[in-house]
């Protein structure tokens, strides 16, 4: 493997996470791994410094970051994190993820992504108006419309990407709607974005429960991190009938076998911004959540969560990849040994960058379309999606990690080689 010189990397981050996962790819990419090297070094990595006067007077430095892994196939995309443990090194894992996902799903886009490394709970809203909007300045140089197109991620939401739209627009000196997707509806966002990553996640739960002859009706759902994405994907698992057993977010876990009441849990988040105090529910200790028997367990927070000792205990057949990597590699081994299917983050967590791709469209065309035409398109690309990967996976007896990678890959280094070379 290639060691980069200008970033340290951790020996299990999620670098190296990706970098296994490239690995595991190359035997099935035929000629074209002869481009590999493309895949293990980003495009671009830009480090910026965000100085903010804090609201007592003080003058506070903030550490970002955006990353654009490979824009072979299109502009760039990909969120933005604000969380005080981002590092250069997660953020080329994330923009890396990025690449293949977009090309899992077929999505015009290169992979990118971005974030500061902020406590966004320790500022005020005015604070973290500066740090977004200041952020969004220096690494303007780089995003643009039809360069690099930025979106939400852990910690960011519609407000910050309404900032980032306005910051870039002052900027060029132009309203730029294109320039970020997530935003609000009165922006030019689109309708069903917000949750169109957990939508994704059931979906794609549905397609492999089909395959596995399981059914969503009935089944056990255990879900680490409830945000904008396990919230999602909880409310459609309840709503079909599923039950919710088993809950983690930083304020603690909980469990009821019985099923944890999905209103009640969502008001409880939404009231003390975590699931710990949710009435009806136990509370139980943090390692025990791993323990809970399920039907489908989905890893939904930061990455590198489900560890190959936790991968040991869990009781689950099918784990849902809400997350970006939250699986790594020797975990990956452990879950294949005991028979558990896992489905990837890059064609799982997906359907977000596909409405994100879908508001990008109706924003260059000024023209919008309805909550169900996106969600029958979602539903729809993302189902074509899995399918292929589905069938790549039993044609060459891989995992489906392996197998989205083929695809994704395969494309990727396609249109690297049909472009050539520069100069
Ligand atoms: P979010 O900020 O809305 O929610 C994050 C959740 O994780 C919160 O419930 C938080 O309490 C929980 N969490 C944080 N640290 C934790 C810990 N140590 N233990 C347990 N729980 C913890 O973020 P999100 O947008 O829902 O993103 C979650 C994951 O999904 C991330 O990996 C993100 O990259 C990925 N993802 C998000 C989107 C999107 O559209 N938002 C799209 C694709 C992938």
């Amino acid at each position: 493997m290639t060691a980069l010189s200008f970033v340290p990397v951790s020996s299990g981050g999620p670098w190296n996470t990706y970098l296994t996962q490239v690995e595991r790819v190359l035997p099935y990419l035929g000629p074209l791994s002869r481009w590999a090297e493309t895949l293990r070094r980003p495009k671009r990595a830009l480090v910026v410094d965000v100085p903010i006067e804090m609201d007592d007077g003080s003058i506070r430095h903030f550490e970002g970051f955006r990353v654009q892994h490979n824009l072979s196939r299109g502009p760039g995309k990909g969120g933005v994190r604000f969380h005080p443990a981002v590092t250069l090194e997660e953020v080329m894992a994330l923009a890396a993820w990025m690449t293949v996902k977009n090309a899992a799903v077929n999505l015009p886009y290169g992979g990118a992504k971005g974030g500061v490394r902020v406590d966004p709970r320790e500022l005020s809203r005015r604070e973290l108006e500066k740090v977004t909007r200041r952020y969004t300045s220096e690494i303007g140089l780089i995003i643009g419309p039809d360069k690099d197109i930025p979106a939400p991620d852990v910690n960011t939401n519609g407000q910050i990407m309404a900032w980032m739209m306005d910051t870039y627009s002052m900027n060029v000196g132009a309203a730029s709607t294109g320039v970020v997707t997530g935003k609000p509806i009165a922006l030019g966002g689109s309708l069903g974005r917000v949750k169109a990553t957990g939508r994704g996640v059931f979906v794609i739960g549905r397609e492999i429960a089909r395959r596995l002859q399981m059914q969503i009706a009935g089944s056990r759902v255990a879900i680490q991190g409830f945000g904008n994405v396990g919230s999602a994907a909880a409310e459609l698992f309840a709503g079909n009938g599923a039950k919710i057993v088993a809950v983690q977010d930083h304020t603690g876990s909980i469990a009821n076998p019985a099923g944890i009441d999905i209103a009640t849990l969502v008001a409880t988040a939404q009231r003390d911004g975590g699931v710990a105090g949710c009435p009806g529910a136990e509370r139980i200790d943090d390692e025990a959540f791993w323990d809970a028997p399920c039907e489908f367990l989905v890893p939904a927070a930061l990455e590198g969560q489900l560890t190959a000792e936790r991968a040991r205990r869990v009781q689950t057949r099918v784990v849902l990849e809400g997350a970006n990597g939250p699986t790594p590699p020797d975990a990956d081994d452990v879950l294949a040994e005991r028979g558990i299917t896992v489905v990837p983050d890059v064609i799982c967590n997906a359907g977000g960058v596909t409405v994100s791709y879908f508001e990008w469209v109706q924003d260059l065309q000024s023209f919008f379309w309805s909550e169900d035409e996106i969600n029958v398109r979602l539903e729809r690309i993302l189902a074509d999606a899995f399918r292929r990967i589905w069938e790549t996976a039993q044609e060459h007896h891989i995992p489906l990690r392996t197998a989205a990678f083929v695809v994704a890959c395969t494309r990727i280094l396609a249109a690297r080689e049909e472009r050539g070379l520069y100069p």
